[in-house]
């Protein structure tokens, strides 16, 4: 594999490498186990002395290919797929905290993501505090504690919409010592490749533009392998020093570069064992073939659908970062692929909540779902929906007003979209 070849390139032609008469197509390889002729060349695999496979809940030649493409897409060293991008954004970070740790991480994050840290971690002993992607580099810092392990950001923030200034975070991760984990599901590797910014690790929900269809639930964690955990070894000793699970192997001695994500693979997927299924990984390859076709369709779309809304008075507010007007445009032309963020806006009705809800009940055939990112557009109200566990106060916090909408603009011809957002509009 070569880092020089282009996007369109690398979505069609990365990951399966079919060696002389084996299938063009990556083929679903849907067995648990793999044969070995000897107990020797088993036991090698059992302790990490060896390369292959032998049970599919830690690796599988389908899942590996599709994790292959997506790290080569994000110009990074490793990769894994996980059962979905709750699963990832949780080995992410479980994979270099533990009881007694604690995080950094936006507050600016998808609502899943926000329970995960803030409770589900919380019972697991590891704290994490929550900060404002727009306060100054010295307020964040104060968030730091000696047992500070990492940071996690969203590139564009579900459903906010607001803009990580991904430069920023990198350097305060760095000045502590830790790695910066970006999730860049909504960014996609076409629009944003964290790692050209100082991010160390990216994840993704690929349930979203990657599969792009809505077809399967689907994660992946990738290394751009530039973290150097030898230089903060007591910081992190579970990928410095031995691991008694493995015979008293070190990650970072072994594995080098691709100490984090084996330690992923071989700790974290033996014991919890959140697998993508091979089937799953199959479809979402196909999703990734045509991914750099689909993203900048979904922005060339959006951007005419925030124009328009934009410039109509019954809307209250949005946040698009393709508008000049929006606060995000500077750096949204600064990290973004010609500007292009992705095709989820958020906005407000005039007169709030009631008002937004009447507006996306009188939709036609811009359906209500739970989804986001895929080929048909969408709406959500995510203080009745994905957000509905948080107070108005966690809320506020989430930077998720109770008015906000949360439209997903779709690749269909744009004229008909227009054409539902305005007969809507009409009825309010
Ligand atoms: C959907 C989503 C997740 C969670 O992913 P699942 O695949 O639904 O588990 C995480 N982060 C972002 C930004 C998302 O949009």
């Amino acid at each position: 594999m070569t880092n020089t070849r282009k996007t369109g390139t690398i979505c069609v032609q990365a990951g399966w490498q079919p060696k002389t008469g084996e299938p063009r197509v990556l083929p679903i390889y849907q067995s648990t186990t793999f044969k070995y002729d000897t107990t020797a060349q088993m036991a090698d695999l059992f302790d990490l002395k060896s390369e292959g496979y032998f049970y599919t809940r830690l690796q599988n030649p389908t899942n590996d290919a599709v994790a292959a493409k997506i790290t080569e897409l994000e110009g990074g060293v490793a990769g894994m797929l996980t059962s979905s991008g709750q699963a990832a954004s949780f080995y992410s970070v479980f994979n270099i905290c533990e009881a007694g740790d604690h995080f950094v991480s936006s507050k600016n994050i998808y609502g899943g993501t926000y329970n995960l840290f803030l409770i589900t971690m919380k019972k697991l002993g590891i704290e994490c505090t929550m900060v404002d992607n727009e306060a100054s580099e010295e307020e964040i810092a104060k968030a730091f504690r000696p047992n500070t392990k990492c940071v996690f950001a969203e590139t564009i923030a579900n459903p906010s919409c607001n803009v990580l200034d991904i430069e920023k975070f990198a350097r305060i991760a760095h000045s502590h010592g830790v790695p910066l984990i970006i999730d860049n599901t909504f960014a996609t590797p076409i629009n944003c490749r964290p790692f050209e910014f100082g991010a160390d690790i990216v994840i993704h929900s690929t349930t979203k533009y990657m599969d792009g269809h809505a077809l399967t639930v689907g994660g992946a964690v990738v290394d751009s392998g530039n973290f150097n955990w030898d230089d903060y070894a007591d910081k992190f000793p579970g990928l410095t020093k031995p691991d008694p699970s493995y015979h008293g192997l070190a990650y970072s001695k072994a594995f080098g570069k691709k100490a984090y994500i084996t330690k992923a693979t071989a700790q974290l997927m033996r014991d919890l064992g959140s697998i993508q299924s091979p089937e799953n990984a199959f479809l979402l390859n196909i999703g990734l073939e045509t991914l750099h076709l689909r993203v900048p369709k979904h922005c060339e779309n959006a951007q005419k659908v925030a124009e328009y809304l934009a410039s109509n008075d019954k809307i209250a507010w949005i946040n698009y970062s393709g508008l000049p007007s929006n606060k995000y445009y500077g750096l949204a032309q600064k990290q973004f692929n010609g500007g292009r963020s992705c095709g989820v806006m958020s906005f407000g009705i005039k007169g709030g909540r009631e008002e937004s809800i009447k507006f996306m009940d009188n939709l036609k055939f811009i359906a209500m779902v739970t989804h986001v990112a895929d080929a048909r557009s969408c709406v959500l109200h995510p203080a009745s929906h994905t957000h509905r566990q948080l107070s108005d106060e966690q809320l506020l916090a989430a930077g998720v007003q109770p008015d906000l909408i949360r439209l997903s603009v779709g690749i269909e011809d744009v004229s008909d979209i227009l054409e539902d957002i305005e007969q809507a509009l009409k009825t309010i």
